[in-house]
């Protein structure tokens, strides 16, 4: 049995491929390497470089490599850029999605791994937000990734498509022995965003709003390390693989960070006291997006090894500076 991972040359995708890597199997993965890197994937995991919306293609991949389950991470990720260009992000998370997902179903897959967001929820009425809380996207990307939920739903109902939808919240930190991270340029996310700054790549950075209801003004996020989100993914497969039926799960701690915090955490980690101005807003912030956080333990016995800021903010650093030596 083998597992088909789109996107598994990008961020998250090659952490799960480490994770399956570790346990003796061997994933293939498809990527188009629109933001992803070979690099990233340890010797012997077969790249196909290609479009995960190439029916054949795909078939082709199936058929040959006796694949099981798709692990479906191939998405564009930028909220901002959803809202300036959202037939781009519909085509690529959507439309795209929707091929795949008809290509798995005619070649005979049963089982299936989505990559969702808790931008899902847009700004919600209730704190922590848990499974059950109403999905209200109020971006593009967000909507692109709600409306490939609901496919998979009605493709259960119809087919017999098994799925886990894992709902991430703030993903950071990088693999322990920095075999992968995040190498994305331009990046905007906070935590990468700080240990660039820790690390020289940029001279300060902002916090983008200081005036919000929370602890310390600033906005406050469930931040989750990629390894053990990563290990979700393989506990979901196993879910699957063991004739379980599929669900919707929160990917988060159960506890958020405020931007102040997160930049302490940095400057307390990297030792390095670099600039911080304080910004305007940034449109479209929620104040605090903080998940329940207890039902993937219990649905899948999801046991996270590193819930712990400063952890996750030590390997993200040690992933820059093994980005750096290859500048
Ligand atoms: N943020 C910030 N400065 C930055 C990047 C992000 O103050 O350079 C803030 C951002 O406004 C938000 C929080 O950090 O309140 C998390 O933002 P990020 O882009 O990492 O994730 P999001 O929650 O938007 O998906």
């Amino acid at each position: 049995m083998t597992v088909l991972i789109t996107g598994g040359a990008g961020y998250i995708g090659s952490h799960m491929v480490l994770d399956l890597v570790a346990r003796g199997e061997t994933p293939i993965v498809l990527d188009d390497l629109s933001t992803g890197f070979g690099w990233l994937l340890p010797d012997g995991v077969p790249l196909v470089i290609g479009d995960m919306a190439d029916t054949a293609l795909v078939q082709r991949l199936i058929a040959a490599h006796n694949i099981d389950a798709i692990a479906h991470f191939a998405a564009k990720i930028v909220v901002p850029d959803s809202v300036s260009d959202p037939l781009g992000y519909y085509e690529s998370n959507t439309s795209k999605a929707r091929t795949l997902i008809d290509t798995a179903i005619k070649s005979g897959i049963k089982r299936f791994i989505f990559s969702s967001t808790a931008a899902v929820y847009g700004e919600p009425d209730e704190m922590p937000v848990s499974e059950t809380t109403r999905p209200m996207p109020v971006s593009p990307y967000g909507r692109s990734k709600l409306m490939v939920e609901w496919m998979l739903e009605d493709a259960r109902h119809a087919h017999g498509l098994e799925t886990m939808v894992l709902r991430y919240f703030n993903v950071a930190g990088a693999d322990p022995m920095a075999r992968s991270g995040q190498a994305t340029p331009r990046a905007t996310h906070l935590i990468k965003v700080a240990c660039e700054a820790a690390t020289g790549k940029r001279d300060a950075m902002s916090v983008f709003g200081t005036d919000y209801a929370t602890r310390d003004g600033t906005c406050i996020r469930d931040y989750i390390h990629v390894s053990d989100l990563a290990a979700a993914h393989t506990l979901a497969l196993d879910h699957l693989r063991a004739g379980k039926p599929g669900m919707t799960l929160n990917c988060a701690y159960g506890h958020g960070a405020s931007v102040l915090e997160v930049i302490a955490a940095v400057k307390r980690v990297s030792g390095v006291d670099f600039p911080v101005h304080y910004a305007p807003r940034r449109a479209g912030d929620p104040p605090e997006i903080v998940a329940k956080g207890d039902q993937i333990k219990t649905a899948l016995g999801w046991a996270p090894r590193f819930d712990d800021l400063d952890v996750i903010v030590q390997h993200a650093l040690a992933f820059e500076a093994k980005l750096a030596t290859r500048a």
